[in-house]
């Protein structure tokens, strides 16, 4: 069969697999070992290189699904975010990167480049004149983030990638709340895209696992860095990550598909004043995500009535579970001021447009009307 010719959920159960050709099981084996016989000069395979049996066989996995000719998988998706940055910015060089941001990467950015002498501006906004703006001579990489967390604002793709081009700059997306099954930027004209496989990837909330893919010359670029930061993922892991993504096709599908349903509930409902969603037909971005994403994705933020405690809310929930994490099969809530966000000042909430009251949704597979039911019955409990 031609590879070209697979079908997404085709490519999520099978490419990469590793036939067992021994005892002919449904799955790939784990090579668990770290130590491998010389089969010749050139392949010398060792975890931490990236290049056991299981690592390389579900990079290529990762590469097909995200359209890149090679793809490699790190211990968490901030090793992915710090060895992609380190690999194309040196001592004198300069980042140009998306406000809002993921907190994890600004706190990256904003503690570790001191150090190194690496130089950084933060956009103003996330139109594609702000990224103009930013950009210097020295300038190296550019780094975008749509959709954005907690707002879900959307960044024009093609218009960034373009921009970096056309300066000669390397553009490199985190990709992690669209997932490869929405959105695919490396068709759009993106050089590099990352994933916190932590979340849809993994899809289970029992992994943390990042992943990069891009040209075969850029992933080289990122290896040679990566093999001195050490922060390759142990081959259980990988394993368990070949797994989850045999379904991942499935379950992010059913996740949009629940978001935007509850968008819309959301959007009818009394007690709430304003649901973020790019799916939505008042969301300021819904024609540019509609030109860029193949659905909208499964997180949303709203905010409640002034009347109502978000707090309250979310402890009134019996279902869906208030929790940090995002992009599991169960449906989860935060207050983004109170967590994910809260390192930064009000004022830089303010800024940002994350008020004290906005609730993050990150919807699994449930039925809608479970959740549904669950969100009218904690509404009916706090409003007294
Ligand atoms: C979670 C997350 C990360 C960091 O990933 P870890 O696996 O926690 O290291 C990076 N970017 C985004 C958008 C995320 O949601």
């Amino acid at each position: 069969m031609s590879k070209g010719k697979l079908g997404l959920n085709t490519i999520c159960t099978h490419t990469g697999e590793i036939k067992d050709e021994q005892f002919k099981g449904a799955v790939s084996p784990i090579y668990m070992s770290t130590s491998y016989q010389f089969e010749d000069v050139e392949v010398k395979r060792y975890p931490r290189y990236y290049n056991t049996p299981n690592q390389e066989y579900l990079s290529k996995k990762i590469a097909a699904l995200e359209h890149a000719e090679s793809a490699l998988i790190f211990g968490s998706g901030m090793a992915a975010v710090s060895t992609t940055f380190l690999a194309f910015l040196k001592s004198g060089d300069h980042l140009v990167i998306q406000n809002p941001l993921y907190g994890g990467t600004s706190n990256f950015i904003r503690k570790e480049f001191p150090k190194y002498g690496i130089e950084y501006t933060f956009t103003d906004g996330y139109q594609v004149s702000d990224f103009e703006k930013a950009i210097q001579s020295n300038t190296k990489l550019i780094h975008l983030e749509t959709p954005s967390n907690p707002l879900l604002t959307i960044t024009d793709i093609r218009a960034v990638a373009s921009l970096a081009k056309s300066n000669n700059i390397v553009a490199s997306i985190d990709n992690t709340f669209a997932s490869p099954i929405l959105q695919n930027p490396i068709d759009l004209g993106i050089d590099i895209v990352i994933h916190s496989a932590t979340k849809y990837l993994g899809g289970h909330s029992d992994i943390l696992a990042g992943a990069v893919a891009a040209s075969k010359e850029h992933i080289h670029q990122i290896w040679e860095v990566g093999i001195n930061l050490g922060g390759s993922l142990s081959d259980f892991m990988v394993w368990m990550l070949e797994r989850s993504m045999k379904t991942l096709g499935l379950r992010v599908k059913a996740q949009s598909k629940n978001a935007k349903k509850l968008a819309k509930f959301l959007q009818n409902h009394p007690d709430v004043e304003h649901v973020y969603y790019p799916g939505l037909k008042d969301h300021p971005e819904h024609e540019l995500a509609k030109s860029q994403m193949k659905s909208y994705g499964a997180m949303l933020s709203f905010e409640l009535n002034n009347n109502l405690n978000a707090s309250e809310f979310l402890n009134s929930l019996e279902l869906i579970k208030p929790s940090m994490s995002l992009a599991g099969v169960e449906s989860t809530m935060l207050l983004p001021a109170l967590t994910s966000h809260a390192l930064l000042s009000q004022e830089e909430r303010d800024k940002l447009g994350i008020s004290n009251g906005l609730i993050r949704f990150s919807l699994g597979i449930e039925s809608k009307k479970d959740l549904i039911k669950d969100i009218e019955q904690a509404l009916n409990k706090i409003r007294h």
